[in-house]
């Protein structure tokens, strides 16, 4: 099994994309980029904005070159919205050239997280996905299957954080080859909740991919963080996994204090240590990045308006900045591979346990 991270805190925005290839089949599970729109009461720095829209251009590449697309839930940083979003470089077009039917592969299966059970806002965007009549997807809750000697395996429906979270509900995901095993918690805030703990501690995985605790969040209480810290430290107890914590945890810059702050001796991995370069925390560092590197006068309207001065702009950023070096490398050479796709009429699918509850 290959994991080759595509977007997330450490690598310069904010989601949480992997791509993950198998002897069997390739999977790219949540494939969106986005940006946090305010932080600091600031918009994104064109440094931000450079990786977010060239990262976007690599999901669409590899959308064309994928079996198996996977969504944990629907929120904008894990799911391309079908509107238009700026920072985000997304609109109708670019979601449904990311979940719309694929000629290269007409095979291709999405598993994604049921709206049936989760809140208002998740469930109106999902329909987007759902009402669909033109691509093949299942949900994905509690389903079990095999593809060769790939298993895959997606936890039952849990809270996005806390037993009490009105943020909806997300799936996880455990992928298993005959070389590695890999569990993706999806959105758990830490995890704040038993269910998912439960899931993770029942699996062996060799990595262990976990949001962790959103302590920077000014809506977060104080004593769901301490729940989820404490979830946190049973899971390192009971597991020899090896761990990365990316995504929510490293949304500020002082993880390594709060990690000693509440007693997690653990030595995580992120992103970008994964595939060896530089971190780039570029939203929690926005108020230096701004003082340090002004970006140019109304820079967000000009985006707003399209205007193609900013576009290009953002390219030459990202070609020239000297920061984006190092990722900027690593997300060419993402472009420039092509990845094995099953390239069969279907895919060969070993059911073991199906979702059977129609979406509603
Ligand atoms: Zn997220």
């Amino acid at each position: 099994m290959k994991i080759f991270p595509i977007s997330s805190e450490s690598l310069g925005t904010r989601s949480s994309c992997h791509l993950i290839t198998t002897e069997d089949v390739t999977i790219l599970i949540d494939p969106s980029v986005s940006l946090g729109p305010r932080r600091y009461g600031l918009p994104p720095h064109p440094l931000e904005l450079a990786i977010s829209k060239h990262t976007r251009d690599v999901i669409l590449d590899l959308v064309e070159q994928t079996d198996i697309l996977i969504t944990t839930h629907y929120h904008g940083d894990h799911y391309t919205l079908g509107v238009k979003r700026i920072v985000e470089f997304t609109d109708n077009e670019v979601a449904n050239r990311t979940y719309g039917p694929k000629k290269r592969v007409p095979y291709q299966l999405h598993f994604a997280k049921s709206p049936n059970d989760t809140n208002f806002n998740q469930k109106k965007r999902a329909y987007y996905l759902w009402r669909r009549k033109d691509i093949n997807i299942k949900p994905a809750d509690g389903t079990k299957l095999k593809i060769g000697d790939t298993l895959l395996e997606f936890s039952p429906s849990y809270p996005h954080g806390s037993e009490h979270s009105k943020l909806g509900t997300v799936i996880g995901i455990y992928i298993e080859d005959s070389s590695d095993s890999w569990l993706y918690t999806g959105d758990v805030d830490g995890p704040g909740n038993a269910k998912a703990v439960e899931f993770i501690l029942s699996h062996e995985a060799d990595f262990l991919l976990i949001d962790g605790p959103p302590f920077y969040h000014p809506q977060v209480s104080k004593q769901e963080i301490e729940i989820s810290f404490e979830n946190l430290k049973k899971i390192v107890k009971n597991t020899d996994s090896k761990i990365l914590l990316e995504h929510h945890f490293l949304r500020a810059l002082n993880w390594k204090e709060k990690m000693q702050e509440f007693e997690l001796n653990i030595d995580p991995l992120n992103f970008a240590q994964y595939i060896g370069i530089e971190a780039l925390f570029l939203e929690a560092n926005r108020k230096n990045l701004m003082k340090e590197q002004p970006p140019p006068k109304n820079y967000m309207q000009a985006l707003q308006n399209n205007d193609p001065e900013i576009l290009a702009y953002l390219d030459d950023v990202f070609e020239n900045n000297t920061a984006l070096q190092e990722l900027k490398r690593y997300l060419k050479k993402i472009k420039q591979k092509s990845f094995n796709i099953t390239e069969k009429e279907r895919l060969n699918i070993e059911w073991i346990k199906i979702e059977e509850e129609p979406v509603i």
